[in-house]
């Protein structure tokens, strides 16, 4: 016998979610996790619900590689789903709830969904579509208290609530291979139907796990651990809140869940619950700066994560003068997703708010475990001199294998052997990394993609229009909003204008658009930049027209 042979009785641990739910740091059975005003239980009890909720989905018939959909507010049930279903071997496709109809329609059919969770205000969007959806067995409804809901197309097998009722709340969860698939989801491209992303149990683990050891090696900031309290304001649908509701119920600190995301109750529950931990966009905080309500409430010690879209100066020196610690995460979809954090040395934190903030906004320092690097087209490593621009390629234990059922896309993610982020930056002697550019043609606003080959497509249908660029334009508000350059053939611009902009509606209306395209602003120019081999230059047009 080799000296390598393993005992015959040695037990191979997996990587397994279930291990962080049943995890002895999060033996803490008497900490609540609390739903708006609407609910509270203890760990204790959530354990049970898991529990029961296996057991719910067993019954169904739901079995290993099975997809569960599911289409809520963050809420202690996206919690529970986040958990049970691939516990019992399952996928959970969390359904963008942003999608127009026609693309929530594609990805229920894409990610052949078996069973669907549906919030109660959703019902419409489904209603819509039914006639077209084949592959879904059964409908869950999900209710708030007092809700009396009918539905005339979808034949719900029951309420959340009532079903967990009935049953039991022992649940044995068995091994399996931690290479098993736990979650999908799909992301905006450039340009067709979204595209789905997957991640296995041992990548979500590895993700707590690379992400938790990052944020426990500051003292005194942007750091999370077991007497924080957490609130999401990253919808659960978005890469499965960033990962952070696997860290804190790992770590069993108290979780609040805001439901629908509205200013002022958002602001009252961190009031009131003494939220200390939670993560946005940029356009989220902006609004919660704004509201009225803010002066009466101390946001001093609340640590915010602000990624999905670069984080400005003038929002974070608002946010630290309101004692808010705010600093950058930076990830996407294919990759779990976090990345790096612009965390603050305590060297750091002696300076000035101004000073501080120019770190605050950066892109930061690879996390635990991720291998971020800047590369020209030929993949050579660009120097780290905090100048010279490359794309972001990354290798890591938890990005996306590929997206779902697309061999040609998926090559071209992992081209040369990287993970393409599609994101240009720069990267100085100290690690931190920088996003400059995008290469990626597409919009963020308000954290939710738009293509601008669709809106320019809409665009071009108008029989005034020559030639039509659309770019991204900085916004205080929705950090990106589209912009369209429109050379016209003939006609009067005002009229075209307002010509555009219903036809932009209408498809809006349809469910063909994302609704954030309403921000559309038009400008009107002789002619558009072109590349040397003739195409659009969106790179110079993103700079010519950034003042407007
Ligand atoms: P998504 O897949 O929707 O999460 O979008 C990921 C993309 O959002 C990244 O590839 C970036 O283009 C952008 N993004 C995310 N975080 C940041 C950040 N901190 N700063 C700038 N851009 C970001």
């Amino acid at each position: 016998m080799s000296d390598l042979t393993p005992a015959s009785n040695h037990f191979k641990q997996q990587l397994l979610i279930k291990n962080l739910l049943f995890t002895p740091i999060a033996k803490n059975d008497e900490q609540e996790i609390v739903y708006k005003n609407n609910f509270r239980m203890s760990y204790k009890e959530f354990k049970k619900r898991v529990n029961k909720l296996a057991n719910l989905l067993t019954k169904m018939g739901v079995k290993e590689g099975d997809t569960v959909a599911i289409m809520d507010y963050d809420s202690h049930r996206y919690l529970e789903c986040y958990f049970a279903v691939p516990m019992i071997g399952a996928v959970l496709h969390m359904i963008n709830i942003r999608l127009s109809h026609e693309q929530i329609l594609y990805t229920i059919d894409h990610a052949q969904d078996d069973v669907l969770f549906i919030n109660s205000d959703f019902i419409p969007i489904i209603e819509q579509i039914k006639g077209r959806i084949d592959t879904i067995n059964n409908y869950v409804l999900i209710a708030d208290e007092n809700e009396d809901i009918k539905s005339k197309t979808i034949p719900f097998l029951g309420e959340y609530e009532e079903l967990l009722k009935e049953q039991s709340d022992e649940f044995t969860f068995l091994d399996f291979d931690e290479n098993t698939r736990a979650t999908t989801f799909y992301t905006t491209g450039t340009t067709g139907m979204p595209k789905g992303v997957y991640f296995s149990h041992r990548q979500l683990v590895m993700h707590t796990l690379g992400s938790l050891i990052t944020l426990s090696t500051h003292q005194n900031q942007g750091n999370f651990h077991q007497n924080d309290v957490y609130m999401p304001i990253t919808p659960m649908f978005h890469v499965h809140a960033w990962g952070i509701p696997y860290m804190a119920t790992f770590l069993g600190v108290k979780q609040v869940y805001p439901g629908k995301y509205i200013p002022d109750v958002l602001l009252d529950l961190i009031d009131r619950e003494k939220v200390t931990f939670s993560h946005c966009v940029p356009t989220i905080l902006h609004m919660l700066l704004n509201s009225p309500k803010v002066e009466n409430i101390n946001l001093s010690g609340w640590k915010v994560i602000i990624g999905g879209a670069a984080l400005t100066k003038a929002l974070t020196i608002n946010a630290l003068k309101k004692g808010i610690d705010i600093f950058t995460g930076y990830g996407m979809s294919e990759t779990c997703p976090i990345l790096s954090l612009a965390q603050l040395s305590q060297k750091d934190l002696e300076k000035d708010i101004e000073t501080q903030a120019d770190i605050r906004i950066k892109t930061g320092r690879p996390l635990a475990l991720v291998e971020l690097e800047i590369v020209d087209e030929n993949m050579d490593k660009i120097p780290h001199d905090g100048e010279s621009t490359g794309e972001i390629v990354v290798r890591s234990p938890w990005l996306t294998e590929g997206y779902l059922k697309d061999q040609k896309n998926s090559e071209n993610l992992w081209h040369g052997g990287y993970l393409h982020t599609g994101d240009i930056a720069h990267c100085d002697e100290s690690g931190f990394f920088k996003i400059t550019d995008r290469e990626k043609d597409i919009i963020k606003v308000g954290g939710e993609w738009i293509s601008s080959l669709e809106l320019e497509d809409i665009i071009n249908q108008h029989q005034s229009v020559e030639e039509v660029a659309v770019i991204a334009l900085l916004d205080e508000k929705w950090g990106e909003r589209p912009l369209a350059l429109v050379v016209l053939k003939d006609g009067d611009e005002k009229m075209v204008e307002k010509e555009i902009l219903a036809h932009t509606k209408e498809f809006i209306k349809k469910g063909i658009m994302a609704r954030e395209s309403m921000l559309l602003k038009i400008h009107f120019v002789d002619s558009i930049d072109k590349t040397s081999v003739g195409k659009i230059n969106k790179k110079k047009l993103r700079e010519k027209y950034k003042n407007l």
